[in-house]
């Protein structure tokens, strides 16, 4: 059942640069069947193509004791990949694109929802655009369609239940200079020379970082990476700009600002030492990390159900955005991250067997009392 479930699910090609209109027909038809009531939150992605979060509920309620949160893209995969969209099981494991991120969590989701009739509300909801930056979660948690005191958000743990995630931020700088013949470099200012002092300044940055520690993360700090530099544009010209990314994964107890308000007094030290300093920041990202106590009742209930002590991650997730709609959050779900992304990504079939018995458990604890 949860095998043909998810077999369903992985035949639809959700990939995010397309339309999840046809995943979220397939969703809404099975929640419909399963008498939920459920409603869409369209919008139009920034390429104009329409994306859908679907929100399902067991009653017709503005706050709902338990949501279970699924996103419905994949990460694309290579064409020759012949078992992406056709699920293959073989040695206790099923492999296609998304067996495992995330759509074996939302088969588990369809199970373990399947005939059930619990007195307090619950809501299934599935996003879009996840892969892409958290887009849907972020538009439906500006949109409040509902309040949640409890969520569970799916993404392989190995049934590890996750109470606690990083951050992510990301800024662009572009370091401005001034371009001249390298044989005279009085006559210009190079951009490149500028940025490597700015960066100097980031690593001690990175560096001053480790002293405001969360224990319960490894690593127990912000960390700090410039992943890519591009700067000038011959080898005997002096570079007119220099551009870098850098990217930053805030602990749950820092404000994602901390970091910018350190870059910015980086730029006013190089300012102060050479007045011609130019540069811009474009801050595109500021995803806020997620923390819930380990004492809270979801969190407690998890462990339980699982035999697992509750962990933490340091990459970003949608339990931010639905802490934003009131909820305490943990995040969990068959299979394991490092096998998501890649070719041969699988969930193992007892791990999601276990997980839609899991999330059963859950509901009948939650929304029964
Ligand atoms: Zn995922």
């Amino acid at each position: 059942m949860i095998k043909e479930i998810l077999a369903d699910l992985v035949r639809i090609d959700s990939v995010s640069s397309r339309s999840n209109a046809e995943i979220v027909g397939y969703l809404e038809s099975r929640c419909d069947a399963m008498g939920l009531i459920t409603r869409r939150f369209p919008y139009v992605d920034d390429h104009g193509i329409e994306k859908i979060n679907l929100v399902a509920l067991s009653a017709d309620v503005p706050e709902v004791e338990l949501a279970l949160v699924g996103h419905t893209d994949t990460v694309p995969y290579d064409p020759n990949w012949s078992e992406a969209t056709n699920l293959t099981e073989r040695g206790g494991k099923l492999y296609g694109r998304g067996a495992c991120d995330t759509k074996g969590f939302i088969a588990a989701v369809l199970t373990a929802t399947e005939n059930i009739k619990p007195n307090k509300p619950f809501a299934l909801v599935f996003t879009a655009d996840e892969e892409i930056g958290l887009v849907g979660a972020k538009r439906l948690a500006q949109a409040r369609p509902l309040r949640v005191r409890y969520s569970i958000v799916g993404e392989p743990t190995s049934l590890r239940p996750i109470r606690a995630g990083k951050g992510y931020s990301l800024a662009e700088v572009i370091v401005k200079g001034r371009e001249a013949h390298s044989a005279y470099p009085a006559l210009g200012a190079s951009a490149v020379f500028r940025a490597a002092r700015l960066i100097n300044r980031l690593e001690s940055i990175a560096t001053q970082l480790k002293q405001d520690q969360h224990a319960a993360f490894d690593p127990p700090f912000t960390t700090l990476n410039i992943g890519l530099i591009h700067g000038g544009s011959a080898k005997n010209v002096l570079a007119g700009e220099c551009r870098f990314t850098l990217e930053w994964r805030p602990i749950p107890t820092q404000p994602s600002e901390h970091v910018l308000e350190l870059l910015n007094a980086a730029i006013a030290e190089e300012v102060k030492a050479d007045p011609d300093f130019r540069c811009e920041v474009d801050a595109s990202r500021q995803d806020t990390g997620f923390e819930t106590s380990p004492d809270s009742p979801l969190v407690r209930l998890l462990e339980q159900a699982t035999g697992n002590e509750a962990g933490t991650v340091a990459f970003g997730t949608e339990a931010a955005q639905m802490m934003k709609l009131g909820s305490e959050a943990v995040v969990i779900g068959p299979g394991d991250i490092r096998e998501a992304h890649r070719t041969g990504e699988f969930v193992p079939v007892d791990e999601l067997e276990r997980c839609a018995e899991v999330l059963r458990e859950c509901i009948a604890q939650l929304c029964s009392r």
